[in-house]
């Protein structure tokens, strides 16, 4: 792994080139280098990626549920991930990461990661499938560093890969850019991990039939590095067009007093609770509002609606329900609000009001024309659902009979939700053992891919009902590509 220069370039030697330091390439260097090849792996940002944002992984049978008597058999997981997807994956892709997941979990556990609690992502969810990381994904990525620098891992930051080369069907090198200087890494494996291309708007825009312009992604903006590389050396494709939505989302924050404590509390968790109603821009209810609980597939129901924009209504009942008695579907994370109160709720939500995205009236008709709704047609909404929840059944959506909460009490919220993704998942074609396939079905030699540049391993969005999916394909896809290529460079044993 020296670096040696010429009169053009510098030049370094790895047996394996991990490119992007989020939690796909993290694992897969250190699994690589567990397993004695000399790896460098780099990042055109910092490490960490979206990873770093992440709450929590999808694991089954790991010690953390064994410990704490969860039950979450793999081949249930299993076959709630095919289910979801419409059988339209590769059941060995699927198969090897939530085989690999539990173990995994033990892996970075013994890196000092520790997991609070497995949560449901919504009331009543099962099996329990998310570990929520005390310190989230960043901590998952600090620890992965310091494990990677144990294992001799050289970690570049802030350097870009720019192009694979190859010779006679071998791959020779990754040429990158750090600095403003090319440097060539000599080696025979790569694996790309660049995280998508959340942040690459003629992609989305080729590839995503819903995005468009106005659609924000909350995560590291990513530019489809590795599923252009990939291809420029004829790998197939599949799975393009997956966006991780969310929504209706309300994205203001504000800190919030819990227990004594202060927490920065993102309000978009009201827009998902079950006893708020959702109206469109027409005034109009659209669904029942608990499927809010997975807010992943709620928001297809967003999209559907003009302006792919949602209000989230609520009285002054609700609100003061929430300040009383906190959140009742789950957030992971915010465990400590779920059935705890919320002191302050309806100054917090005040608060933000300047910012054009919320309205606090006594009087619907300023709410209607405040969200551009004929008045009649809101009022209507209003009339139909306090009918609802008089008689107790929900004639149109059957929204449950528990969440049917009258709107009577003034002031009035409104809260304008729209859809917002995490980033996008699918691009390279590649096999359980994470290799990269070419457009005739076989594996590339030395190409590798892991995390959310690949696809075949999910359905058409995040899989709500496995929360963890995405985070948890990332350090499982990485591990089970780093332990093959270094079977490839080492001409080791059978594949991982
Ligand atoms: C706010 C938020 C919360 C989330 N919470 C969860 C959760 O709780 N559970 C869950 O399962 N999922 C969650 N996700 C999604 C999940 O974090 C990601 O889908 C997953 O971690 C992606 O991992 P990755 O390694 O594939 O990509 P990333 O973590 O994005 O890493 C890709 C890396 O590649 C680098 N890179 C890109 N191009 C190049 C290049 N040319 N050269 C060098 N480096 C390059 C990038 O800089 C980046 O660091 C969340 C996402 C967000 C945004």
């Amino acid at each position: 792994m020296n670096q040696k220069t010429s009169s053009t370039h510098s030049y370094y030697d790895a047996d394996i080139v991990v490119v992007g330091a989020g939690g796909a390439g993290l694992t897969a260097a250190a699994a690589g280098a567990e397993k004695g090849a000399r790896v460098i792996i780099i990042d055109k940002r910092k490490p960490g990626g979206s990873s770093a944002m992440a709450k929590g992984f999808l694991a089954a049978e790991s010690p953390f549920q064994k410990r704490a008597m969860i039950h979450t058999p793999k081949d249930l997981v299993y076959k709630i991930a095919m289910e979801y997807g419409h059988l339209k994956m590769d059941p060995r892709i699927v198969r090897a990461f939530v085989n690999k997941s539990g173990d995994t979990a033990g892996w970075l556990e013994k890196m000092g990661i520790t997991v609070g609690h497995v949560s449901p992502s919504y009331i009543d969810q099962e099996p329990l499938t998310w570990h929520i990381v005390d310190g989230g994904g960043d901590r998952v990525i600090t620890q992965l560093k310091r494990y990677c620098a144990e294992l001799g891992v050289q970690i570049l930051p802030r350097t870009e890969a720019k192009n694979i080369s190859h010779h006679k069907g071998r791959i020779t090198g990754v040429t990158v850019i750090k600095g403003g200087l090319e440097s060539v890494i000599r080696t025979n494996s790569v694996i790309l991990a660049t995280g998508g291309y959340g942040g690459n708007k003629e992609l989305l825009k080729k590839y995503c039939s819903i995005y468009h312009d106005g659609m924000p992604c909350i995560g590291v903006p990513n530019m489809g590095d590795g599923v252009v590389m990939a291809t420029s050396l004829g790998a197939a494709t599949e799975g393009l067009g997956v966006l991780q939505l969310a929504g209706p989302f309300y994205p203001e924050r504000t800190p919030i007093m819990i227990n004594g404590k202060e927490i920065i509390m993102p309000l978009a968790a009201i827009g998902f609770e079950p006893n708020i109603v959702w109206v469109n821009k027409k005034g109009e209810r659209f669904i029942d509002e608990t499927v809010g609980g997975d807010h992943f597939e709620s928001a297809y129901a967003v999209v559907r609606q003009p302006d792919m924009v949602a209000f989230i209504i609520a009285d002054s009942g609700i609100i003061q329900t929430m300040e009383a008695q906190g959140l009742i579907a789950g957030q992971g994370k915010y465990k400590e609000i779920q059935r705890r109160g919320m002191p302050g709720l309806p100054q917090a939500i005040r608060s933000v009001v300047h910012n054009g995205r919320t309205l606090v009236s006594e009087s619907w008709d300023e709410i209607a024309s405040w969200m551009g709704a004929e008045p009649q047609t809101l009022k209507n909404t209003i009339e139909e659902y306090n009918a609802c929840c008089d008689q107790g059944y929900d004639p149109i959506f059957a929204k449950e009979r528990q969440f049917l909460i009258p709107l009577r009490t003034p002031p009035y919220y409104a809260m304008k939700g729209d859809i917002r993704f995490l980033g996008t998942i699918g691009g390279i074609k590649i096999n359980h053992h994470m290799e990269v396939i070419d457009l005739q079905g076989y594996p590339i030699p030395g190409l590798f891919a892991a995390g959310v540049d690949t696809g075949g391993w999910t359905g058409d969005n995040y899989c709500g009902k496995l929360p963890g999916t995405t985070f948890g394909f990332a350090l499982n896809s990485g591990r089970i590509a780093g332990e093959n290529a270094a079977i490839f460079v080492l001409k080791g044993a059978s594949k991982a």
